[in-house]
C-alpha cells in the first residue's frame, strides 16, 4: 500500500481536516505527493510571481491556517513530475473527486471539494481559463 513521505505528511498536516481525510483515503490506492498546504505571505507572493497563483496574500485558499487548499500530484517513481502530463493529472483528479464525493455522501467529510481543473464544477474542463491541475480546495 502506498504511503506519504514525511514531506507530504507535514504539508498535509497544515490543511483542513476534510483534505486530510480525503488524501489519507486516496493514498491507500493511488500513490501521490502533497507539494503544498498552507502558504505564508512570502510563499504566496512567490507563487503569484511564478504564475502559479492568481491571488495575493491573504486571498488564496492556501493562506488560511489550516489551509483550505492542497496541491497534490500523482507520484512519479523517478521523482520528476511531468507538468505537461495532463492525462495523468486528469486521471488522478477524477479519482480524487470520486473519492471526495463518496466520503461526503458517507458523512466522513463535511465540505464539497473543488478541483483546479474545473473551477465552475460543471464537469467540463475546456471552459476554464486558468488551470491548476494539482489543486484541490474546500468549498465554503
Ligand atoms: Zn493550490
Amino acid at each position: 500500500m502506498p504511503k506519504f513521505s514525511q514531506s507530504s505528511l507535514s504539508k498535509l498536516a497544515t490543511c483542513h481536516i476534510d483534505l486530510q481525510v480525503l488524501f489519507n483515503e486516496v493514498i491507500k490506492t493511488f500513490d501521490c505527493v502533497v507539494t503544498e498546504g498552507y502558504r505564508n505571505k512570502e510563499d504566496q507572493e512567490k507563487a503569484f510571481a511564478a504564475g502559479n497563483s492568481k491571488l495575493h496574500f491573504p486571498n488564496g485558499k492556501h493562506n488560511q491556517n489550516p489551509s483550505n487548499a492542497a496541491d497534490v500530484y500523482p507520484y512519479d517513481p523517478i521523482m520528476t513530475i511531468d507538468w505537461n502530463d495532463n492525462q495523468r493529472f486528469h486521471y488522478f483528479a477524477g479519482y480524487v473527486m470520486g473519492i471526495a464525493q463518496k466520503l461526503k455522501d458517507e458523512g466522513k467529510i463535511t465540505h464539497a471539494i473543488r478541483w483546479g481543473g474545473d473551477w465552475d464544477r460543471d464537469t467540463e474542463i475546456k471552459d476554464e481559463k486558468f488551470r491548476d491541475t494539482g489543486h484541490f480546495e474546500i468549498m465554503a
